[in-house]
């Protein structure tokens, strides 16, 4: 059964009551799996009230009984982690068996909070005269405001609120409407794991009214935001006017460096599959590849047919390795990319074309001959569509991977131990992935530079961006 969709408020799921309500999709069948209720002005004050109130207490909470509410979750996660995978398959696409990875990933993001948030430490700081003790002490921000998208609707969230919680912080989320349920779930865990009212509130709404109007509330204090580059820009230049702190997780283009030296059938594979997945609506997808000339016909031969290989359909059947987009404005957007690409008289080696019928469906799409300037190549695509193109030195394939304002993830495959230290320190990225793909990992840390953010998720990094820094002396 898809899941009653509520907000919920001071510990309490709240729905219709005259609210505005909003139908929510399947995208692989087009139906209507639930109606999600919006909340009103009066709805976003309570939350604030509510997170407010809440944090005078949640502060002084001792680290170990956060810990063990951030273990709980954890463990209720693993728990149900079958029921939400499936309805994160119906109501985002993704195929089942990656939304139970995704599901059962983040157990350990809960675990991983609940075992950090027992070492945040301040320190002593050695004094002049010997009268004077001297400490920095850390302390949580306070009521935070967050903002998570549709593709990993249930890691994009729960690692804000365990950050927040495990920091000492009371959370405001408001998740994705288009694929609600996994967050839904999350609230529904929290609760039952007897988190105290008001220390987590979740709502949905219009996102730009929504994010404006905590934004700007004196009660909110942080703000943080998984999206696309231009909403990043705009809320962390609203929080800039407030003096709010913000973490921005937003959009990349990651550039794929294959040389020469590779072991080329191995990185065609992995790439290819990695591609695919989530139907590449992932911020980190590979999304330029750069082959070196002389392995460049092999890659693309071999790359094309594991993608031709792959079986797209509804997430919920057997076999299937890609789903459908996972909302209608993505059909248009990807189809932008192939237009711009068949104007500028690229090939379109495999794919192009959205698959007619019921529900979002764009085939896995190659396109070569495609000069630097061309919108794939420039803007993030943020679906199954891959442009490659040969290269033939190394400092040429590093200014050209570098060209981008955004900076994210990357990727090399080279069996060169030179090569490999030489790009990792030139790429500027704030993730290399040399021969195999690790990124995202609870202990590791989650970031971009440049366009592509402030801030990092996960690692020992997960709590900076929610504490804040006081100094006491005293004689
Ligand atoms: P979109 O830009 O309208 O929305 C992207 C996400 O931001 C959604 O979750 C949306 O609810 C939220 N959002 C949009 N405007 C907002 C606002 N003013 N305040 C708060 N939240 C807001 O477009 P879309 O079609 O849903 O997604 C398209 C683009 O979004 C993609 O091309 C990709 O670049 C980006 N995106 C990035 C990520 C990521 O993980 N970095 C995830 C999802 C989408």
């Amino acid at each position: 059964m898809y899941p009653k969709l509520s907000l919920y408020i001071n510990g309490q799921f709240v729905s219709e009551d005259g609210r505005a309500m909003q139908d929510v999709i399947n995208p692989a069948t087009q139906e209507v799996l639930g109606k999600l209720p919006h909340a009103s002005q009066a709805d976003l004050d309570a939350a604030l009230h509510a997170a407010e109130k809440a944090f005078a207490t949640w502060k002084k909470s001792s680290p170990m009984d956060r810990s063990a509410i951030l273990r709980k979750v954890g463990q209720l996660t693993r728990d149900r982690a079958k029921d939400i995978a499936r309805n994160m398959t119906l109501d985002q696409g993704k195929p089942l068996a990656e939304a139970l990875g995704e599901v059962v990933g983040c157990a350990d993001h809960c675990d991983w909070h609940a075992e950090e948030c027992r070492r945040i430490y301040g320190r002593v700081i050695l004094p002049r005269s010997p009268e004077v003790r001297q400490f920095a002490l850390k302390e949580p921000i306070g009521v935070c405001v967050a903002f998570t998208p549709w593709n990993f609707p249930y890691n994009q969230a729960i690692r804000k609120i365990c950050a927040a919680i495990g920091a000492g912080c009371t959370i405001i989320l408001k998740g994705p409407e288009d694929s609600p349920s996994a967050v839904m779930a999350i609230a529904q865990m929290f609760h039952d794991a007897g988190l105290p009212p008001g220390v987590l509130n979740l709502v949905w709404g219009e996102p730009a009214k929504v994010s404006d109007y905590l934004i700007r509330s004196p009660i909110s204090r942080k703000v943080s935001f998984t999206g696309s580059v231009p909403v990043g820009k705009m809320l962390a230049a609203l929080a800039g006017a407030h003096m709010k702190r913000a973490t921005m997780e937003l959009g990349g283009h990651s550039p794929v460096l294959v040389f020469e030296d590779a072991d080329v059938d191995r990185a065609a594979t992995m790439l290819a599959k990695f591609k695919i997945r989530n139907a590449g609506q992932v911020c980190v997808s590979p999304t330029r590849f750069y082959v070196h000339k002389k392995v460049y016909d092999n890659f693309l031969a071999k790359f094309t047919d594991v993608l031709k290989s792959i079986k797209v359909g509804n997430g919920l059947d057997d076999g299937v390795e890609m789903g459908p987009l996972a909302h209608e404005r993505r059909v248009p957007a990807i189809a932008r990319f192939v237009e711009d690409a068949r104007k500028r008289g690229a090939q379109i080696v495999m794919g192009g074309d959205a698959v007619a019928g019921k529900g979002f469906f764009f085939p896995p799409t190659v396109i070569t001959g495609l000069q630097d300037d061309a919108l794939l190549m420039t803007e993030e695509p943020f679906g199954p569509i891959a442009p490659v193109v040969p290269f033939s030195d190394t400092d040429e394939v590093i200014r050209r991977a570098n060209s981008l304002p955004f900076g994210l993830s990357s990727y090399v495959f080279t069996n060169s131990l030179q090569t490999a230290t030489k790009v990792s320190n030139a790429i500027e990225a704030g993730m290399v992935n040399i021969n195999h793909f690790g990124s995202a990992l609870p202990e590791t840390p989650f970031g971009g530079i440049k366009d592509s953010g402030i801030g990092s998720e996960g690692g020992t990094e997960t709590f900076d961006g929610y504490l804040v820094t006081k100094f006491v002396t005293q004689v």
